[in-house]
């Protein structure tokens, strides 16, 4: 079985316990999700339908209907889009052929390539920490990740972290070389989708397999969650009560807000302790971050999202209640 996977690069964590962190990521290829609705707003119906067959952002589908995928040769050659998963290019079956499918051998001398020292561990003893992301990177993919952490050249590897949505079981046999492998730090980076995704809340809140992931008991589990307005704040609430049900206690709250954080910066602290409170948790260390999707709504959109976003007004409501 070869591994499908449409980059890998070498950079530093941007969030999360390792911000700053020298890595290399390993962008797999496909996911069970099609998160269309980031950066859009809410209330346009065509954005929130989920139905059979329409299961493309509109951005996406006017560039398979511009038969981009057919005429762009390189996958660093496609055009960034602004709304939606941002890596449509690991998703989508259309964009299948920009993704390189190898065997392990090949993937890890291609990793290996892009360390700055050739080995994992750098001469000032620093180690460079290995993310493997998607698309999903939890999905089939696990078949060969043991094979891929026992070859020979990743075995001064220290530091794994799984980017994930946090909706796959461990495979057993891959739990059990986790539970084996200590002389790894394993994290389990775990992004949920919120309703703003478009997926529902059955298929993307699953505190049963963030709890898999925590029952390693091996590693480490954080939370992150993408936050756009106060709707999407009693979410994380709800979800973190929801991930608190079965012992789960969430250590990281990374919201990401569009714009307004830029200006309102002390709310955005009380704003972690509002969904800890709410949540019925203790507050856990935690980190947060500004970012914004890549390029820009068009005028019309962007004028409608501005409603949307979480006012002074809003903030000031739930300091109240802090
Ligand atoms: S879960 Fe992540 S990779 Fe999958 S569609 Fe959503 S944003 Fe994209």
């Amino acid at each position: 079985m070869k591994l499908r996977y449409s980059e890998a690069f070498y950079s530093v964590q941007g969030e999360g316990k390792f911000v700053g962190v020298p890595s290399v990521f390993l962008r797999t290829f496909g996911c069970n999700f099609r998160c269309m609705n980031f950066g859009l707003p809410k209330d346009k119906d065509r954005w929130t339908q989920h139905a059979e067959g329409n299961r493309y952002n509109p951005e996406v589908k006017a560039l398979i209907d511009a038969d981009v995928h057919k005429t762009t040769e390189r996958f660093e050659d496609l055009p960034i889009i602004h709304t939606g998963c941002d890596t449509y290019a690991s998703i989508y079956p259309e964009f299948k052929d920009f993704n390189k499918l190898q065997e392990i051998d090949e993937v890890v001398d291609y990793l290996i390539s892009l360390l700055p020292e050739g080995k994992w561990t750098m001469a000032n003893g620093q180690d460079v920490h290995f993310i493997l992301t998607g698309g999903e990177p939890l999905l089939a993919w696990q078949r060969l990740y043991v094979e891929l952490f026992e070859h020979p050249k990743m075995k001064d590897l220290k530091n794994v972290t799984f980017e994930t949505n946090s909706t796959q079981f461990l495979h057993d046999d891959f739990r059990d070389y986790i539970r084996k492998r200590t002389d790894i730090e394993w994290t389990f980076s775990c992004s949920p989708k919120l309703s703003v995704s478009g997926e529902s809340w059955e298929d993307a809140i699953k505190p049963s397999v963030v709890k898999d992931y925590y029952d390693v008991g091996n590693g480490s589990v954080y939370l992150k969650f993408v936050v756009a307005d106060s709707a999407d704040v009693d979410e994380v609430c709800r979800a973190v009560e929801a991930y608190r049900s079965v012992g789960i206690s969430v250590q990281y709250i990374l919201c990401r807000l569009e714009d307004v954080v830029k200006v309102i910066i002390s709310p955005f602290k009380k704003l972690r302790n509002y969904v800890w409170n709410k949540g019925g948790d203790s507050h856990q260390d935690c980190t947060y971050h500004y970012s914004g999707m890549p390029g820009g709504l068009s005028e019309e959109d962007y004028k409608i999202l501005q409603g949307k976003q979480i006012t002074e007004e809003q903030y000031e409501t739930i300091r109240k209640q802090l």
